[in-house]
């Protein structure tokens, strides 16, 4: 695609090699519309927002509320269905703080073994209230055992949280059809959107879930900007509390503001999120189609290139995603291929229970976006052969 040269850092040297920078899952590069942006809103606007009535305070609320259109927008939500959270993690913490005090003995969470740490030890903590969590499985070619979620999903069950686009094996699961087993058992379908909302139009209404989390640093914006979209908050708790999420407050009780500032409890980080604004917009200009069609093929590409050379673990329909193993551990792979210049991730990926399950104790993963080509798949699989006979 033509866009590298929006983002400075490839053009970077890393050991004397142009970077080659295939981590993307853990956290994409940034283009320079939006780093000026958040420049920008530094040298122009900066004032803290909803409450100064002065021109600054109007501005930075402006840019900050604007990229909650352009979020509602992206996802076919209503403003005040979105709300800023710091990251992927804050949003699923903040639904399983809120649970903490909702739910007890008798209640039941089902989650699945390919879920990111974000969506298991947050809900861990339920069982200090006799919450019961149960797993859906894995097939052998990575997708989830749907059968499971009819035998596990019964009138007990009160949420249902998957992710739905595992970040290891890039699996894209039917968040739709358990959605619809989640809400005919009248439990709540939340889903980690963190691996599937840069890499594809997700629209809310058609996965039919009630709450999505997802974090703009995966998808070209600054970190410490996370999203938690939701049809409704009337029972959930605020997570946060002080600044800005109240109406009224005495010395011993308070009064919660209208969605979705009740969620949102103090000073956020408004530069980050005017620059997700604007990465929202390369996105959208880029069209989310195109990136998902481009990764695809370059994830045929690399899997065609390096089946012979690796085991490579989830092979259905997947986001751009390889995960892999070979004749030599994760982290020497890793460093071998850094002193090449190439960035790829290695170890257990914040999935331990799914490394468990593949019986593996880690794995490397090389992940693409829009600016990744075929080119630089080439690279990585020359430096894996090295790695290779290195380690014969
Ligand atoms: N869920 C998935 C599937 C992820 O890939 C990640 C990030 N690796 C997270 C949750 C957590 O995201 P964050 O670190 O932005 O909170």
């Amino acid at each position: 695609m033509e866009v590298r040269d929006d983002f400075p850092i490839l053009k970077r040297k890393v050991n004397g090699k142009t970077l080659v920078y295939l981590d993307n899952a853990a956290t994409t590069q940034k283009p320079k519309q939006v780093i000026d942006k958040v420049s920008e809103y530094y040298k122009e606007h900066n004032a803290n927002i909803h409450r100064g009535i002065h021109k600054l305070s109007e501005e930075a609320t402006n840019e900050f509320e604007e990229t909650r259109k352009k979020i509602a927008k992206l996802i076919g939500a209503k403003e005040d269905e979105v709300v800023f959270t710091r990251s992927t993690t804050e949003s699923l913490n903040t639904l399983a703080y809120s649970s903490l005090r909702s739910l007890g003995e008798g209640d039941e969470v089902v989650l699945s073994v390919m879920e990111h740490h974000s969506n298991i030890v947050p809900w861990q903590m339920l069982q200090e209230k006799g919450v019961k969590l149960n797993f859906v499985d894995i097939n052998p070619d990575g997708t989830l055992k749907m059968e499971q979620f009819e035998e596990l999903i019964n009138k007990n069950t009160k949420i249902v949280s998957i992710v739905h686009a595992s970040n290891v094996l890039g699996t894209i699961n039917p968040i739709a059809d358990i959605s619809k087993i989640a809400h005919d058992n009248n439990a709540i379908m939340i889903v980690d959107g963190a691996q599937s909302v840069p890499n594809m139009k997700i629209d809310v209404k058609k996965l039919g879930c009630d709450f999505l989390a997802f974090s703009g640093h995966k998808m070209l914006g600054p970190t410490g900007v996370g999203i938690l979209y939701g049809n409704n908050f009337d029972n959930v708790e605020p997570f946060l509390r002080g600044g800005e999420m109240i109406r009224e407050v005495s010395l011993r009780e308070a009064k919660w503001n209208d969605m979705p500032w009740k969620m949102e409890a103090g000073t956020p980080n408004i530069a980050g999120v005017a620059g997700f604004g604007e990465a929202i917009a390369y996105l959208e200009r880029t069209g989310l189609s195109k990136i998902r069609k481009h990764e695809t093929e370059l994830v045929k590409y690399a899997t065609k290139k390096l089946e012979d050379l690796v085991t490579i673990y989830g092979n259905a329909d997947k986001t751009g995603v390889v995960s892999f193993s070979m004749n030599a551990h994760p982290h020497d792979v890793a460093s071998l291929v850094d002193s090449e210049g190439i960035a790829i991730r290695s170890g257990h990926m914040c999935a331990q229970p799914l490394m468990d399950r593949l019986e593996v104790p880690a794995l490397s993963r090389a992940s693409f976006y829009l600016y990744n080509t075929k080119e630089e798949i080439d690279k990585l699989v020359t430096a894996l052969e090295k790695v290779q006979k290195v380690f014969e």
